[in-house]
Formats: C-alpha cells, structure tokens, sequence
C-alpha cells in the first residue's frame, strides 16, 4: 500500500499534468493557471503531506476549522483562500486569517471585511451566480457593476477578480457558465483603470477543469481529484 505521502504527491502530479495539458490544448502557459488545493474537511497531515510536494494554495469553507489549520501550520510560504458562504459573524475571523477571499457577494460583507482587515490589503473575489439559480449564492449579473465599486471604495481590500460555482448540469450548460463569467470578466477589467490588478478568473473544480481553462480561467478548485472523496458535513 502506498503510504499517505507517495499518494497525495501522486494525486498532485497527476492534477497539474491535466492543468499542463489544458493549457497546451487552447495555447496557453501552464503558469497562467494556478492550482488551488481545497482541503476542507481534510487533516491537517494531508495538508502537510501535500505542502511537502510543494503545494502552497489552500482553500477552506469552513472558518473554524481553517483558523485552527492555518494557525497550528503558521506557514507564511502559504496562502489561504476562504472559498466557502461568508456569515457576516464570521466576517472578523475572515479578515484576520485569510490571504484571499473567492465569495464576496454583497456589499455588506466587503464593508465588514474592510472594516476588520489590518496590515496588507486583502485580495478579493466576486462571487457570480452565473446561471442564475434562486438557490444559489452570488451577486447577479445585473448587479456586478455596483459591487465592483463598493470594493473598489475599500482600501483594506483589493479585487483580484470574479469566481463562479455554475450548477453541474451538463456539459454544455457547464462550458456556456464558464463563457459568460469569462465575458463578465473581461467587461469588468475595460471598465477599472489599469492600475487596478484585476487578474484573477477562479473558475472549474475537479470534474470541470479542462473546460475552464480552456475559457480562461486562471485558479482552478481542485478538491476530489487530490485529496479523494469527502464526508458531506453541513456548512456550520
Ligand atoms: C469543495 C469545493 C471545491 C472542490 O470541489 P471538488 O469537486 O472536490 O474538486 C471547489 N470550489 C468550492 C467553492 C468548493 O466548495
């Protein structure tokens, strides 16, 4: 048996040669796509293992759970994305221990952020609802341009970019919510000046990485594909 280690290294290899490999397809470089590991749920040993492979990207959902991850590694030479639905009670803890954050979606929350966030600006991503769904979490839309300029107005946050969790309906549904994010992006980016370093398409998880890189994304969400499957746990 392989011990814990040789796997996740393997798992690892195994992630960046399909984002090497959807890169080459569509004539893009490799290093235009940055591989976040999605460890939610996960032991603070397998995060380790794979930081050991030279992983430095993590994202968590859970705010909790990542603080004490985040706090017992004490790793500068990592990053952490808070990926997950923000509570606005959860907002100082956010503020304090992340380097990133994928899903912003109300302005509220920016404010919050902004009021809580000391020393480097923290970087910011938009969250899409990109195909709409009533369920789902995101700003809409219609309604991107206002948000953009409520964080734009925060001088502890920087915006990055624009992050979407499309439904996984089927193929061709999937490749039309990466297409439109990407459109939205790039409309957002004419419309900042270009001091602005708005850079960052975080889009495609372990299923769906392929097609979004091939519409541009620059961060894929890989979770499954490295770490194997997950208990489901409720969001708490
Ligand atoms: C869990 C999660 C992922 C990882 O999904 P996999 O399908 O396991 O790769 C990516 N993005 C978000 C927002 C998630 O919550």
């Amino acid at each position: 048996m392989m011990d814990r280690q040789a796997e996740l290294k393997s798992h690892l290899e195994t992630v960046m040669t399909r984002i090497q490999t959807a890169c080459a397809q569509v004539g893009r470089a490799a290093s235009d796509v940055t591989c976040l590991a999605v460890s939610k749920t996960k032991p603070i040993e397998d995060i380790d293992c794979l930081r050991a492979a030279g992983q430095t990207a993590f994202g968590e959902n859970y705010v909790q759970e990542a603080v004490e991850k985040i706090t017992t590694l004490a790793d500068p030479s990592l990053s952490w994305h808070f990926i997950g639905a923000i509570q606005s009670n959860k907002t100082q803890l956010i503020a304090q221990h992340f380097d990133w954050v994928h899903t912003v979606d109300r302005a509220k929350i920016a404010r919050r952020l902004q009021d809580a966030r000391t020393g480097a600006p923290l970087n910011v991503l938009i969250q899409v609802n990109i195909d709409q769904s009533a369920s789902k979490a995101g700003v809409l839309p219609d309604a991107l341009p206002a948000l953009v300029n409520e964080v734009l107005q925060c001088s502890n946050l920087r915006l990055r970019g624009l992050m979407s969790i499309p439904d996984p309906v089927d193929e061709t549904a999937l490749k039309q919510a990466h297409r439109d994010l990407k459109v939205l992006f790039e409309q957002t980016k004419t419309r900042l000046s270009s001091s602005e370093s708005f850079d960052t398409l975080s889009m495609g998880m372990t299923h769906d990485l392929e097609w979004a890189i091939a519409e541009g994304s620059t961060l894929v969400r890989i979770g499954t594909a490295l770490f194997g499957k997950r208990e489901p746990k409720e969001a708490t």
